[in-house]
């Protein structure tokens, strides 16, 4: 089984960035079910990552701290020995960081730009190279809507974010003419472990704030995911989801 897949070129190949939980978890499940190889990368939770796999059809879990640029590389080298080509890049692994500009250290900022930001230029070097030469691509960063709005006490965040989407921008003007196409997704707020520190007055707080009235699910992501995916006209662009939170 694993062998023809690796040398069906026609069955397509994604990398997706912290696949072992909350919205990256179900992007690689969503693609699964969706004909993909997906390339699972997980840094902490291994055995999440194993679950997915076993439940899933072809997942391969990929250790690599994305933060570190040799682990991304040896992340990109395996996704090419194995199946020699890659479509879909998904920027998804990401930190937050709730603190005022004066008890945010210099570790702090550095960590979260290198876990936010540079992981995404790390992994679209390596990519894109591949994808240049195939003349075939898509990348899709995950950010977020504080990249756009900026949000209080989540200064180095939301930098971070507002960087992605600025690689977006440019890698769409640049990497155009190759056939590869390059998008952001901002979600607002969405249900993963990212959130729990909010407690139940603070949700009700933001949901007021929310025309729609509810939380967002990482199903709404994934499915964003499979929409860009199939458009072949869209590229540069942030979309937003997050049920009206910033009109
Ligand atoms: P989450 O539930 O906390 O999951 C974070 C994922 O990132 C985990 O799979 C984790 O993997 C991975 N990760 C963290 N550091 C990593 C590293 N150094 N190397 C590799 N993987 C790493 O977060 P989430 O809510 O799903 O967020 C996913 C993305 O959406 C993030 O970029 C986040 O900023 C963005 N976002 C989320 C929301 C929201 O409301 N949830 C809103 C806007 C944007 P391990 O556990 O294996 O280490």
């Amino acid at each position: 089984m694993e062998e023809n897949l690796e040398k069906n070129i026609q069955h397509k190949v994604a990398i997706v960035t912290g696949g072992s939980r909350g919205i990256g978890a179900e992007i690689v499940k969503t693609l699964s079910q969706n004909c993909y190889i997906v390339i699972l990368n997980y840094n902490k939770s291994k055995e999440l990552a194993e679950k997915i796999a076993q439940d899933y059809k072809n997942i391969y879990p990929f250790k690599a701290d994305i933060s570190n640029y040799s682990e991304v590389q040896a992340l990109v080298d395996f996704t090419i020995k194995k199946f020699n080509h890659i479509d879909l890049l998904v920027n998804n692994a990401g930190i937050d960081l709730v603190k005022t500009i004066n008890d945010t250290s210099i570790e702090d900022f550095d960590n979260i730009m290198k876990t936010n930001l540079y992981s995404a230029f790390y992994s679209s070097k390596e990519v894109s190279k591949y994808m240049i030469n195939q003349k075939f691509g898509n990348i899709i960063n995950i950010s977020s809507i504080w990249g756009l709005i900026g949000a209080s006490c989540e200064m180095a965040y939301s930098v971070s974010k507002a960087g992605l989407d600025a690689m977006t921008k440019s890698l769409a003007k640049e990497l155009g003419l190759s056939n590869i196409r390059v998008n952001s997704i901002a979600p607002g707020i969405i249900d993963t472990e990212m959130n729990s520190f909010l407690s139940e007055q603070e949700k009700t707080n933001l949901l007021n704030e929310v025309p729609v009235k509810k939380i967002g699910l990482p199903s709404d992501i994934a499915k964003c995911i499979l929409f860009l995916e199939k458009n072949s006209y869209i590229t540069g662009q942030i979309i937003q989801i997050n049920g009206g939170w910033n009109i």
